[in-house]
């Protein structure tokens, strides 16, 4: 089925486009794409373009997403993919905008089969298989230097290329079982790192709630290599070689300036 996808996308580039003026408004709000080579640039806006026409935007709660709300989410959505491709995001096809954070339910059995309920406030989320889900107040922030390297779009993509191996514990697919071997046994190890400082309450370019899993670990990371990728280079250069070779981009490099 290949072909006809292929097909299917050639087609969709060959009506749609992001304009100049639009593109300009994104890299203003989204200063951390600034950083791109022509080619790149161009290679992001086309897969923007193929993936707002291929998911499915979805506004509830009276949020009205203007077409600017739009690229911006798909900008950040494939800068994770830009040298992957767009089928790392096949199997799933819903984007949910909520006003602001949202609360969900949620319960867990213990071994001691006590149930434990909670109630959480959220900045987004991804169901495994489902859509993702986003306040729009949270997107407002990505981008912005004075957040310290917050973002909730590359957040939640992050967590899909997770689960496209299975269940979500910071090991994305690997093409073959050295390199997944490989993958464990660093990211382990930084993840390890990091939570003893953290619990020692030294600052760090990672959100504290990064310690809250190895899936957030990988999650937060991925915000910071995206939009802040220089500071987690020092401050962690083993993950960040790591992830360079996962997501093949080198983001230091083109944000020296
Ligand atoms: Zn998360």
């Amino acid at each position: 089925m290949g072909w006809l996808r292929d097909w299917k996308r050639k087609r969709i580039l060959a009506r749609h486009r992001i304009d100049d003026a639009l593109w300009r408004r994104a890299l203003h709000h989204l200063p951390f794409l600034r950083g791109l080579a022509e080619a790149e640039a161009q290679r992001l806006r086309e897969l923007a373009v193929v993936f707002i026409a291929e998911k499915q935007f979805t506004a509830v709660r009276g949020v009205q997403i203007s077409d600017d709300d739009r690229v911006e989410i798909a900008l950040q959505a494939c800068l994770p993919i830009l040298e992957l491709g767009l089928d790392w995001y096949d199997g799933w096809v819903g984007i949910v905008v909520h006003p602001s954070e949202f609360h969900v339910q949620r319960s867990e059995t213990g071994e001691d089969g006590v149930v434990h309920e909670w109630d959480d406030e959220l900045a987004g989320e991804s169901w495994p298989g489902g859509p993702v889900v986003l306040s729009w107040e949270a997107l407002d922030d990505s981008g912005s230097v004075a957040e310290g390297g917050a973002n909730v779009v590359i957040h939640e993509f992050a967590h899909k290329l997770d689960m496209a191996g299975g269940e979500a514990d910071g090991v994305p697919p690997l093409p073959t079982r050295e390199a997944r071997e490989r993958w464990i046994e660093t990211f382990d190890a930084e993840f390890d790192r990091f939570c003893a400082a953290a619990g020692a309450g030294k600052e760090s370019v990672l959100d504290p709630y990064a310690a809250e899993h190895e899936a957030e670990f990988f999650a937060v990371a991925s915000e910071v290599f995206f939009e802040s990728p220089n500071a987690l280079k020092r401050e962690f250069p083993k993950l960040y070689d790591l992830f360079a070779g996962f997501y093949r981009q080198d983001p230091a490099q083109r944000l020296a300036a």
